[in-house]
């Protein structure tokens, strides 16, 4: 799906270590890439809902962006958040993980919605919620005026090590998780004729929830299950238009996506929607069929 040449992006995963440590201790370095690991002990003495947590750096030239790989203490479902701005999901989502086990892969530059390549104080900008397919790439790069040989070539890398990390698998559950702000992204979207009307084959809207928290799934008995719990949901199409995102990518290697999308803030209303999916997900649910 991606190219897989090589090119100049000079920072390279050459090992991935997990170890507990205290917080903030640093392990080990090496061109271009740094690893930290660090036990998270906010959850109090015994540790036993502690997050571990391990932070890979790369950089895009002369830019530092951060991989923040969170563990809980038992295996369990993979949490993604792109949108660096987008902090109330990653909240969501490290609460669910210390809970319930599971890891979150959360992207950190402090830069905003879209990742910056710079060069001499250039910023080159690509949204990396499009960078999954080579189509998807070009056209974020392109959006952003950025389109070039050079920038093509770091993105392709950055976004396979990415996917690496996310490591989306055949009947493995990634769960995207998003925020917006009101109006401008909602399940709305989803309907034919609409934005994403597309991306879509089915949407149920109960109009009592708020529009702008959603779920977005691949699979039918997930969207079938949000369903019956009235939840505000979409149901992939089959073929998905090609934006290169992190669904397109799952979806492509046969994983279970579900996208969980709420408005900025709405952090209680966003971690009873990731336990819900939880217990759908785990069979728990009266409401999986
Ligand atoms: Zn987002």
């Amino acid at each position: 799906m991606l190219p897989r040449k090589r090119h100049s992006l000079q920072s390279q995963v050459v090992r991935y270590a997990r170890t507990r440590a205290l917080p903030g201790i640093f392990l080990c370095c090496s061109l271009g890439l740094s690893i930290t690991s660090a036990l998270d002990e906010k959850d109090g003495p015994s540790g036993s809902s502690s997050l571990s947590h391990m932070t890979h750096t790369f950089l895009l030239e002369e830019e530092k962006v951060w991989v923040n790989i969170y563990e809980g203490r038992r295996p369990g479902l993979t949490f993604v958040n792109l949108h660096d701005n987008e902090n109330t999901s990653a909240e969501a989502a490290k609460v669910y993980v210390r809970r319930h086990g599971g890891r979150l892969v959360e992207l950190v530059h402090g830069r905003g919605r879209e990742v910056v390549i710079r060069r001499h104080g250039i910023l080159d900008r690509f949204d990396p919620n499009r960078i999954f397919t080579e189509n998807g790439l070009r056209q974020t790069l392109e959006y952003f005026h950025n389109l070039s040989n050079e920038n093509i070539a770091i993105t392709t890398d950055f976004a396979q090590k990415l996917a690496g990390m996310v490591n989306s698998e055949e009947g493995k559950a990634i769960i995207s998780v998003h925020n917006n702000t009101p109006g401008k992204l909602t399940i709305k979207d989803f309907q034919p004729g609409e934005w994403y009307g597309d991306d879509a084959r089915e949407v149920f809207i109960n109009p009592a929830e708020d529009p702008d928290d959603f779920f977005f799934t691949n699979s039918p008995s997930v969207f079938r299950a949000l369903r019956t719990l009235r939840y505000n949901a979409a149901l992939m199409a089959v073929d998905p238009p090609d934006r290169g995102t992190l669904g397109n990518y799952v979806h492509n290697t046969g994983g279970i996506y579900i996208l969980v999308e709420t408005e900025h803030g709405h952090l209680d209303r966003q971690i009873r929607m990731l336990e819900d999916l939880g217990s759908l997900l785990s069979g728990n649910s009266p409401a999986i069929d």
